[in-house]
């Protein structure tokens, strides 16, 4: 294993910002390549300890010789965000220079050529660490982005050209569900990951073996070494089914049997009035139209003090708040239907 340091110059003198970029020389030019980060929203670290757990297993498959493809890694791929403490507390999400989300605003190339990046010189340090970012990715067959949400199942985001060929790698990574979306109109890095190969031609493009997708790796409290280890393994599978590594002692994944669902069928649940949030259903819950899925207590002890949400249709709740103060219009949990949403959002979810 290699390390190597980037580094990220910041919008003023005396400031710059440094990662880790770890690597593994494949013995296969023709195996397929990986690249992995974590913590790009810099606070979300289920990802950045399932590295941790993932990288003696490599380091293992490199000296028993049984790397075939590259790997890169970079587990923490946002430093700007890891420094970022407002009053205290943590800000990992938004720049907190600009306010824009540090997984929206990336490149999307017309075709997958790091020649066709913009110069980001005189953008923003955070421009230019998503920059840097795409660049090293680009190429690879195999792009994980490793997040997580409030809290939640753990679930993947997957372009529909990408699905179900896929279904072996969220088969091989255990996860619950599945969420298939088309239009990136926001720039996340997963779709800097593959709109580029959209237009591109079949031998580039190489559907059959690419990977790209967000991972949300449950809540932001679900940073555990047992989750950790478990994580790291189903990352081992999926680079063993795709051929990344060889290790003839893993069976290849069985069919996925999780939830996969459009995007559209997502039900955010904007809370109707703010207040104190008492949940009826957790992560995983299966609930039916009409089931209480939560009462927002705005008026404590008075008359209609409180004001009940329902579910708008059967589906699994797939991740909720871990907060439990709410202002009005905030999202309450996310609810994937068996059918459309009344409230369908396209492009991303969530700010
Ligand atoms: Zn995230």
């Amino acid at each position: 294993m290699q390390k190597s340091i980037e580094r990220i110059a910041g919008d003023s003198d005396g400031v710059s910002y440094e990662f880790p970029v770890l690597r593994l020389a494949g013995a296969d030019k023709t195996a397929p390549s990986a690249y992995l980060q974590a913590a790009l929203h810099a606070g979300e670290l289920p990802g950045v300890v399932a590295i941790d757990a993932l990288m003696p297993m490599l380091n293992k498959a490199e000296a028993e010789g049984r790397i075939r493809g590259n790997i890169t890694i970079v587990p923490w791929a946002n430093p700007i965000g890891r420094a970022q403490y407002h009053f205290g507390e943590h800000q990992g999400r938004f720049h907190l220079g600009t306010r824009t989300n540090f997984n929206r605003s990336f490149p999307l190339l017309a075709a997958p050529d790091a020649r066709l990046l913009p110069d980001a010189t005189f953008g923003g340090a955070d421009q230019r660490l998503k920059s840097r970012l795409v660049q090293l990715s680009l190429g690879h067959d195999i792009v994980l982005d490793l997040h997580c949400d409030d809290e939640g199942l753990a679930y993947l985001y997957v372009h529909t050209s990408l699905w179900p060929e896929m279904a072996d790698c969220a088969a091989a990574m255990g996860v619950e569900a599945v969420v298939l979306w088309s239009e990136d109109t926001d720039g996340t890095f997963e779709g800097a990951s593959i709109m580029p190969y959209q237009n591109a031609s079949a031998d580039v493009a190489k559907f059959d073996r690419r990977v790209a997708t967000t991972v949300e790796y449950r809540g932001i409290l679900d940073v555990d070494g047992a989750l950790a280890k478990s994580d790291a393994e189903g990352l081992y599978r999926l680079l063993a089914a795709r051929g990344v590594i060889s290790d003839t002692d893993l069976p290849a994944p069985g069919p996925f049997k999780g939830v996969a669902a459009p995007l559209e069928n997502i039900d955010m649940m904007p809370a109707p009035r703010g207040g104190a949030v008492l949940y009826d259903v957790k992560p995983g819950d299966r609930v039916t139209r009409g089931a209480r899925l939560a009462t927002i207590v705005h008026s404590p002890g008075e008359v209609d003090g409180r004001t009940e949400v329902f579910a708008p249709q059967d589906g699994i709740i797939l991740t909720r708040r871990s907060r439990r103060i709410i202002r009005s219009g905030e999202d309450l949990l996310k609810l994937v239907g068996d059918s459309k949403s009344a409230d369908a959002r396209s492009g991303t979810l969530e700010d």
